[in-house]
């Protein structure tokens, strides 16, 4: 008999490929806004610094925008600071989404969960504007039953709550469900709080599992092309 009835993605950096999607909108803004960058930045360190800035999308936006116009700004800008970070800050909500890219083996992925006969939903932490876009960007409202953002859920993960609302909507058992993430908190030690009957890592193979999180230690997968077939072999 199959173990599970359901499946919750996450979508940072497990359906989306947030790494290069922020290239690409760093690549993309350093171009656009030429004119208020100092004249000897290259891009590269402004791309590169950049990622600094954004600590992989968990700095606040503002600060993160702030950051940008104080160390890469000309003096122009700098005296127009409010302005230009109200403007930075447009062109992130705006532009990142658009550029967003899949996680190699999404579609994949997706077949997989959809083939075996799961519900499939999304958990994801971030504002509805900025999740919204980039679900729209990727295309996923065809291929999930249910969405759950957590600015429209009062509720984020790691909080249960979240991944109980996700099973209710879809009727099935949390026992019943496996969840997809590359958190250790948010996405493991949440999902496996609310009672999961399996969590997946998808992590580099080296990255250490956080002692203080306990054993066993969750299943892990590189890269989500290794899915269907973890899936075919674990769903018996
Ligand atoms: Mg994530």
């Amino acid at each position: 008999m199959a173990r599970f009835d359901a499946i919750t993605f996450d979508l940072d950096d497990t359906l989306l490929d947030r790494r290069k999607t922020f290239r690409l909108y760093a690549e993309a803004l350093f171009t656009q806004l030429r004119s208020l960058w100092k004249t000897e930045v290259l891009p590269e360190e402004f791309v590169r610094q950049l990622a600094v800035f954004d600590r992989l999308g968990y700095a606040l936006r503002q600060e993160f925008v702030e950051r940008i116009v104080d160390e890469f700004g000309r003096e122009g800008a700098v005296a127009n600071r409010g302005r230009i970070v109200k403007e930075l800050l447009d062109n992130f909500y705006e532009g990142f989404a658009a550029l967003a890219v899949p996680m190699p083996g999404m579609n994949e992925a997706l077949q997989a969960a959809r083939g075996a006969g799961l519900k499939i939903a999304l958990v994801t932490n971030g504002s509805t504007q900025n999740q919204r876009a980039k679900i729209a960007a990727l295309g996923l409202e065809a291929h999930v039953d249910s969405i759950h953002i957590s600015s429209e859920e009062g509720v984020h993960k790691p909080d249960p709550e979240i991944f109980k609302r996700a099973c209710d909507k879809l009727d099935v058992a949390m026992a019943r469900a496996l969840h997809v993430g590359d958190h250790p908190i948010n996405d493991m030690a949440g999902a496996r709080a609310a009672g999961f009957g399996e969590t997946l890592w998808l992590t580099p193979s080296d990255k250490p599992w956080p002692e203080e999180l306990g054993r066993p230690e969750p299943p892990r997968i590189e890269s989500l092309r290794e899915f269907p077939k973890w899936l075919f072999g674990n769903n018996g």
